[in-house]
């Protein structure tokens, strides 16, 4: 039972997105503990395929990961050089001018890059901002010059081609290695690709990448099963009433547990290998009641997350992205690596 997660499965669409992208390095996004499936476990193994640049959010979570990967592997912080933050072996990625200033006094001749806006934003220096630092910021040797895609999981956004003509004029001609990609830019094509893509839910399975191969599984245990005749109600708020006599199961996990409650009454799925059961009544906090009536028999565990209910179908049923649903996952599962 719990969480199944599966290192080959990530590895191959490493590989995959590698492969999409020949002519640039191929780094990996493992912030957010590598999209809640556990950047320790997950990092190592994408170095030991060769994967040799990481990012993380936050100066913290690169801490966590230096001391399982060797010194060749750069670990890049999103959030650039905050103040107070512990940028010891890691890589700042400095989002403006006060950030360039601060990293370089207290971190002179250590490595670090650059974000630009190419208009999302969010984070970066603006053109007028860069325009004024770039050649004391060129002289100080970045290792990346990088900016990121607002739109790039809709492959005929303008957006997608305003913001690369945005970072090319920004760029050109600076003699720094470039990125812009994450997944959905490497699926935008060689144009996007720049030196160095950088790809993050396509690893773990998750849209624009639709030939990504799953990572997750997540199998919930029975705890009880109950006849319920028709006409009576299941959950909090009676929110289902049984249509015919019913065979109820009750799961051992809830929204505590990162299963969103707007998948109440969303028709969302238990999976009994390939027998879709459906959930009924609200989410609980610890518990999820299942209708199981046509199954023969009531298996030990039901799948929540699995091929028949991708990460995606139930981030549809909930409202949310595949992102949302990896990063919820929270830890009272118990979890094996494949
Ligand atoms: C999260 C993130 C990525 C990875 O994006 P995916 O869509 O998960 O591939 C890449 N670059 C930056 C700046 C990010 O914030």
């Amino acid at each position: 039972m719990g969480l199944k997660i599966d290192i080959a499965a990530i590895l191959a669409n490493h590989a995959a997105l590698a492969a999409k992208a020949s002519a640039a390095r191929a780094a990996a996004v493992v912030k957010a503990d590598a999209y809640g499936l556990g950047a320790a476990r997950v990092a190592p193994a994408l170095y030991a395929a060769g994967v040799r640049d990481f990012f993380v959010a936050l100066a913290s979570e690169g801490q966590a990961i230096r001391s399982h990967l060797p010194d060749d592997a750069r670990v890049l912080v999103l959030s650039g050089h905050m103040d107070g933050a512990d940028l010891t072996g890691l890589t700042p990625v400095l989002n403006s001018p006060a950030q360039f200033f601060r990293d370089r006094t207290m971190r002179p001749g250590q490595p670090f890059a650059i974000q630009l806006d190419s208009g999302m934003n969010r984070l970066g220096m603006e053109a007028a901002e860069w325009a004024a630092l770039r050649d004391e910021a060129l002289a100080a040797r970045p290792v990346l010059i990088m900016s990121h895609l607002a739109c790039a999981d809709e492959p005929d956004h303008p957006a997608n081609a305003a913001q690369l003509a945005t970072f090319r004029a920004m760029t050109d001609g600076c003699g720094v290695p470039r990125s812009l990609a994450a997944t959905g830019g490497i699926l935008l094509g060689p144009d996007y690709h720049f030196d160095l893509v950088r790809p993050g839910i396509g690893l773990y399975g998750g849209m624009p990448f639709a030939e990504a191969r799953p990572v997750v599984r997540l199998s919930l245990r029975v705890i009880q099963t109950r006849e319920v005749k028709a006409g009576e109600m299941v959950g909090y708020g009676a929110t289902w009433h049984a249509a015919r006599d019913s065979r109820i199961a009750t799961v051992d996990a809830g929204y505590a547990d990162g299963i969103l409650r707007s998948l109440s009454s969303s028709g969302a799925m238990l999976y009994a290998g390939d027998t879709a059961c459906p959930v009924v009544g609200r989410v609980s906090m610890d518990l999820i009641t299942v209708d199981v009536t046509d199954l023969a028999t009531v298996p030990d565990e039901l799948d929540l997350i699995c091929p028949q209910q991708p990460i995606d179908s139930l981030a549809d049923l909930a409202g949310t992205i595949g992102y949302e649903i990896l990063t919820s996952l929270r830890q009272r599962y118990p979890r094996t690596y494949l």
